[in-house]
């Protein structure tokens, strides 16, 4: 089966899964409009739909993207991370930020 991306439309703080998180969906389901876990409205995020492996962090690595998860306030793990890159990003610790000049190739 797939898996599909959602997004938070909105700031919902409490939910463990802010802002996205993957499903797994049969191709036929209806997209999810509300978040299992908080309930808060959510949208799919396009591009994602026709990833069918849960190496979904991977796939996005390569093509560029970089992912970042919040694990406490202005703390990220970069589930995209590189050789050389931090697995925390703190957003007050420029050093940790993924290093985007490693990453954009002509
Ligand atoms: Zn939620």
């Amino acid at each position: 089966m797939p898996y599909y991306c959602y997004e938070h439309l909105q700031e919902s703080p409490r939910c463990e899964h802010h802002p996205g998180f993957e499903v797994e969906q049969p191709i036929r389901d209806l997209p999810l409009q509300v978040c299992p876990w908080c309930g808060a409205p959510v949208k799919r995020v396009l591009g994602a739909s026709l990833i069918k492996s849960k190496n979904l962090d991977c796939e996005l690595r390569d093509k560029g993207f970089t992912k970042l998860v919040r694990v406490d306030d202005g703390l990220y793990e970069n589930k995209t991370r590189r050789p050389g890159e931090e697995k925390y990003v703190d957003r007050r610790r420029p050093e940790t930020l993924p290093r985007l000049e490693k990453t954009i190739r002509d």
